[in-house]
């Protein structure tokens, strides 16, 4: 049976659509090129931003739309040609309705995360808190058989709940659990007896309690399983849009176990971004494969760029500079390249080949913005720390005071021999440690504000470490370091160009007609070079609903 609504990926923004049109009263196939739904939503944080949101209207938290118009447009003033006025509006009027329209259809119960703060704390209409929302904890038996085609965050303790990760601080927490981060990293059976639910959830206790982007999309699995109306058809790559005569796109082709299939109807792509499709990046950030890595499952490789290009779409361009990457180094398990908060943790910093910080090195956004500026590029660039972060934190799946595995990270006596085996001014490398420990146990750091960023604190700090969560001096030997790589998490900001309803555009601004574009497979023109954490997936929410509506009317 061909179904009326075709939506190619089975990420959150793929099965919000999918629900919401089911629930306006389509027949929906959802194509999933992997053998596991969830994408790089179900690695992720799971941390969505919504200004003026109703949960935290009902937590107490005082917020409304003028203030969240005056962070997002602050944050994206450098850049004005980069913005799309029609979706930025769009998307701050309609998050809200979106948001509660979710939770109203059964499809999540949301929480506020508490105490996050926006990042731009400075930024006209930032908050404390309250603009973060996330899942109030799912226990995995409610997803029934699809429990076990879900992926689970090998990056976040998932089980833990914000509020206990924050109290430990999220090294220590990952760290306790190990264990059962690295058992599950792509493989489905996970469990954790015993964790309490949060407030606003059950007062139960939960036997696989399912937290972050993991527990976000299972609310959503869980729901939209139990809609006749969708089928879901993981193994699936859609490799072909079909189009009639007159261009109206009708459908797709896509490849399966069984060989070749086809399904007729309005086309969603929701693919995500281009992180494991070299030239993609190559082409839209400019970075070399030697400098770059992912952390979104391998099945994000910008199909839904090339199946709209192949019908004439246009593709919008957001600078390298503004897209929410990382610093990664060498990884023992998963994809190459590792996640987490070390290089924000206090005895750390980063420097360039001459030996010197030239950025706010505990804060991704300046990270990037500087490592990547095409006047003054720092590529390549290292993390350098010292025994006592070794001690304390560890390194990825190397866990505190644990050797490194051979070959991962390089160590030496000195900074010096240190500078010289990475390839590093080794004099100047001692310059600066002696420099930045100076400050650094002041708590403070004069040149480049580290430990100045509120968010920053919180998610990635250590909150036992005094006097600044983030700063402590590298002055203890052994000294160890890593060439780092710019780590991309499913947000490329540059993708699919639409319009404020999510219609594919194509090269003269014109609609595309049968063919749409949600989550982070469409470009970030909504805040241009704007961006706050949970951006990516409040925006995949907000275009979801638009998308459905529309589908359903
Ligand atoms: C570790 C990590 C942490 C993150 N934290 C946050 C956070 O806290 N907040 C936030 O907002 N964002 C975060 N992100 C980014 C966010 O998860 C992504 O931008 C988001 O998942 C995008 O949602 P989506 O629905 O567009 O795509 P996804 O959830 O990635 O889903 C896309 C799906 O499409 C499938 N697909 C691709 N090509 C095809 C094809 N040809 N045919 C069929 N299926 C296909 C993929 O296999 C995948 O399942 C994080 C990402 C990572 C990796």
């Amino acid at each position: 049976m061909d179904g009326d609504v075709v939506v190619v990926g089975a990420g959150l923004s793929g099965l919000a659509t999918a629900l919401g049109a089911a629930l306006k009263g389509r027949s929906v196939t959802v194509f999933e090129a992997a053998d596991l739904v969830g994408g790089a939503a179900a690695y992720s944080g799971g941390q969505v931003w919504v200004g003026a949101n109703h949960v935290a209207q009902r937590e107490g938290i005082d917020d409304d739309l003028e203030r969240a118009r005056a962070y997002v447009r602050d944050i994206a003033a450098a850049d004005p040609e980069l913005l799309d006025e029609q979706a930025l509006e769009r998307w701050l009027t309609t998050a809200p309705v979106a948001t509660k329209y979710w939770e109203d259809v059964g499809a999540i119960r949301w929480a506020v995360i508490p105490g996050l703060a926006d990042y731009h704390s400075d930024a006209d209409g930032a908050l404390e808190a309250g603009r973060y929302l996330t899942n109030a904890v799912i226990d995995g038996s409610e997803l029934g058989e699809w429990r076990g085609r879900m992926r689970v965050s090998p990056y976040f303790p998932v089980g833990t709940t914000y509020a206990e990760m924050f109290e430990k601080g999220r090294r220590k927490a990952y760290v306790d659990d190990a264990d059962q981060v690295a058992e599950h990293a792509g493989v489905p059976a996970f469990g954790r007896a015993g964790v309490e639910a949060p407030t606003g959830a059950s007062d139960t206790q939960l036997d696989d309690p399912l937290t972050f982007g993991t527990g976000v999309v299972a609310s959503f699995v869980a729901r939209v399983v139990r809609e006749d109306a969708v089928e879901i058809l993981t193994g699936h790559r859609v490799v072909e849009l079909l189009r009639g005569d007159n261009g109206v796109v009708t459908g797709v082709r896509a490849l399966g176990p069984d060989g070749p299939i086809e399904r007729r109807g309005r086309v969603v792509l929701a693919t995500s971004s281009f992180d494991w499709n070299p030239e993609l990046v190559k082409e839209l950030l400019g970075i070399d494969p030697d400098d770059f890595g992912s952390v979104a499952p391998e099945s994000i490789r910008g199909d839904g760029i090339t199946l709209a290009r192949s019908v004439g779409a246009a593709v919008a361009r957001i600078p390298a500079t503004s897209v929410p990457m990382l610093p990664g180094w060498p990884s023992q398990v998963g994809t190459g390249v590792g996640y987490g908060p070390e290089f924000a943790l206090p005895h750390a910093m980063i420097v360039d080949a001459t030996g010197k910080r030239y950025c706010n090195d505990s804060y991704w956004v300046d990270i990037v913005r500087r490592t990547l500026d095409p006047a003054d590029r720092h590529l390549p660039f290292f993390l350098i720390w010292d025994e006592q972060h070794h001690r304390k934190y560890g390194l990825g799946a190397t866990s505190p005071g644990e050797p490194y595995p051979v070959g991962m990270v390089t160590s030496a006596p000195t900074l010096g021999e240190l500078g010289a085996a990475l390839g590093i001014d080794g004099v100047e490398l001692e310059h600066t440690a002696m420099h930045f420990s100076e400050h650094a146990a002041q708590g403070v750091d004069p040149d480049y504000g580290r430990g100045s960023v509120a968010f920053v604190q919180r998610f990635a700090g250590d909150p036992d470490h005094e006097p600044n969560a983030v700063l402590g001096p590298i002055s203890e030997a052994p000294f160890h370091g890593v060439r780092l790589k710019i780590v991309g998490t499913g947000i490329g900001s540059s993708g699919v160009h639409i319009d404020c309803d999510g219609h594919v555009l194509d090269e003269d601004g014109g609609q595309i007609p049968g063919l749409y574009a949600v989550g982070s497979c469409a470009a970030l023109t909504t805040t241009g070079s704007g961006y706050n954490s949970g951006i990516a997936l409040g925006r995949a929410l907000t275009l979801a609903y638009l998308v459905a509506q529309e589908l359903g009317s």
